[in-house]
């Protein structure tokens, strides 16, 4: 349960009531706030200050630390201040706007089909060259990318994630996330000798968090209620953002009329894409859910990714550092690693899943699109090279600044990521080959299963080889076979659809029912 990624770990808990200081649990918050403050403001602080926010409230680091320091004599942090935040920077990327480049002529597209490959080989594992965007409509494509791409940027402003971080229950989310990682200790030693917990327990202060999120925090919004008399509201169009709208980054308004016949007054809904401001408004849809709920992970000190979808969707991806890889996370849903919901779940089509970080970008579409001969539509926007190409230019733009060595990580990062991406394909093409043959039954045939399969030989292979990456293969192995057990052990016993990806979730009926944000972003 060793998590090495300097996340505050809970002090033992004294033995008896009548040892507990009487601020205990005070103190023991206080202290998560500023371990993980720390933390962050290390990481923070070896980025280059080009990659920060530029913020007129972000004060040099070596103050922000000192008030750290201070903070240890102070009382536990006042309640989150009802003071507007401060203006949002110039505007990011819309989340869920499809204000994307007005690129669908027909005339323009089809040329553009003519030119890529069709969807099913655009998801294959045919290595693209990468090529710069020529014509005007790639173009279009790549900037409208490129800003996107700053959204998760934004939220790098240490000052700004502390004081987010006053509006979460870190005492409750800490608690929850322990008692977790505690449960899954147990079952993975009462699975065996050197089998290590499905989730660490970083995974599970994100998990935590998720729950407190969607269930107590931020609201879902359709039409909202009459703010006179809370009767439902009719959509009556668009209204220019008022000063203070627009001061807090509104770039519009939707406006709605009471259907009450006896009070039909208005009432605004401003769309703000600021997660600071969202942490004020705590409603939207679902760009405001991913938004906000993406800059909490970041202030709980998890890499986060903001994964775009063109096909009007947006969710988070963050990164387990126990299980070394990104993992799916839906806060609308309470979705945890269930990256097929949309398409095995829902029965959705996806072009473009588009994951950004602070640290740059990846086309994680085959992700969320396991089986593309059922699942994809054409990816017609741009040439697969030059989707290669301006991904290779947001990555470079992000890690412009950085050092060799974190460069080399990230790149080693990539490339690993690569090659679980690659391997879902091939898990695909298994699965519909073993259904085609004679005497196969593909619906027995668990892509767990055949993923735990492929990883075993692959280990065996390197094995037989000698190489000394064999050891380290076999565990990796071993690791996952432990993973998809505690994954079954857990959805067994729980009934959860949250636990492995195994299942899509909806498929039962204790899911959370399904927003109808698809419908309405
Ligand atoms: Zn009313």
């Amino acid at each position: 349960m060793a998590d090495n990624n300097g996340v505050p770990r809970r002090k033992p808990v004294p033995h008896s009531a009548q040892e507990l200081p009487e601020n205990w649990a005070q103190e023991l918050t206080a202290q998560f706030r500023r371990t993980l403050s720390t933390k962050r403001m290390n990481e923070l602080s070896s980025r280059s200050p080009s990659q920060r926010r530029p913020s007129s409230r972000r004060v040099p680091t070596d103050i922000v630390v000192e008030r750290r320091r201070r903070d240890i004599a102070s009382p536990p942090p006042l309640p989150p201040s009802r003071q507007a935040p401060p203006p949002p920077p110039p505007p990011a990327a819309v989340p869920e706007t499809p204000a994307e480049p007005s690129n669908t002529s027909t005339a323009e597209s089809s040329d553009i089909a003519a030119d890529s490959p069709p969807a099913y080989a655009s998801l294959k594992n045919i290595p693209a060259v990468p090529t710069a965007p020529t014509d005007q409509f790639s173009r279009r494509f790549r900037n409208y990318l490129i800003n996107l791409s700053s959204t998760p940027v934004t939220w790098e402003n240490p000052g700004l994630l502390d004081e987010a971080l006053r509006v979460v229950p870190l005492q409750r989310i800490y608690d929850e996330a322990q008692e977790e990682a505690d449960l899954l200790t147990a079952e993975a030693a009462s699975l065996g000798d050197n089998i290590l917990p499905a989730w660490g327990y970083q995974d599970c202060v994100i998990r935590a968090l998720m729950k407190w999120f969607r269930r107590d925090f931020f609201e879902w919004v359709n039409n909202p209620k009459c703010s006179a008399c809370r009767s439902p509201t009719i959509a009556r169009g668009r209204a220019a953002p008022l000063p203070d709208e627009a001061a807090r980054g509104a770039n519009r308004v939707e406006l709605y009329q009471c259907a009450h016949p006896q009070c039909q007054s208005y009432e605004r809904f401003a769309r703000y894409n600021d997660a600071f401001v969202l942490l004020q408004t705590r409603q939207g849809r679902v760009g405001e859910w991913a938004t906000c709920f993406g800059m909490l992970c970041r202030a709980l000190g998890s890499r986060i990714r903001w994964v775009w979808n063109q096909e009007d969707h947006v969710w988070t991806e963050v990164y387990s550092v126990h299980r070394k890889r990104w993992v799916h996370v839906d806060s609308c849903e309470e979705a945890w690693d269930a990256p097929r919901l949309y398409t095995e779940g829902w029965g959705k089509k996806l072009s473009y899943c588009i994951a950004f970080s602070a640290d740059g970008c990846c086309d994680v579409t085959r992700r969320y699109v396991r089986n593309p001969a059922t699942h994809s539509v054409p990816r017609n926007k741009v040439t697969e090279g030059e989707l290669l190409h301006i991904i290779r230019e947001i990555n470079a733009l992000r890690r412009k600044d950085m050092d060799k060595k974190q460069k080399f990580q990230l790149n080693a990062e990539d490339m690993r990521e690569d090659a679980e991406l690659r391997k879902y394909i091939i898990e695909a093409l298994a699965f519909n080959v073993s259904r085609i043959l004679p005497g196969g039954d593909g619906e027995k045939a668990s892509m767990r299963g055949l993923d735990t399969a492929t990883m075993a030989a692959a280990a065996a292979r390197r094995e037989r080889r000698g190489g000394a990456s064999g050891d380290a293969d076999a565990a990796k192995a071993a690791e996952h076979a432990r993973g998809a057990a505690g994954d079954a052990e857990r959805v067994r016993r729980a009934g959860n659809t949250t636990v492995g990806e195994q299942r899509p979730p909806g498929s039962n009926g204790q899911s959370p029912p399904r927003r109808e944000h698809h419908r309405r972003a």
